[in-house]
């Protein structure tokens, strides 16, 4: 594998947040994608925020009591 850089943009590895792991993922220069060493994730920017907004939807509703079910 290419050697890893910090990317422009720091982010998290999508897949250890949703087992809330706090984990910074690396950039391949060579394949433009993120990766990440914990967890073998490995994916283009799209892809992470695509995750990431699948995990956002996990607590979309956070501010709203449920009380009809
Ligand atoms: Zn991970």
């Amino acid at each position: 594998m290419a050697q890893g850089v910090k990317g422009k943009l720091n982010y998290r590895c999508p897949r250890c947040l949703m087992r809330e792991i706090d984990m910074d993922m690396l950039y391949d220069n060579e394949n433009k994608e993120y990766y990440c060493i914990r967890c073998s994730f490995i994916g283009d920017e799209k892809e992470v925020q695509r995750v990431n907004a699948q995990f956002r939807e996990k607590y979309v509703d956070r501010i709203n009591r449920i009380s009809d079910f």
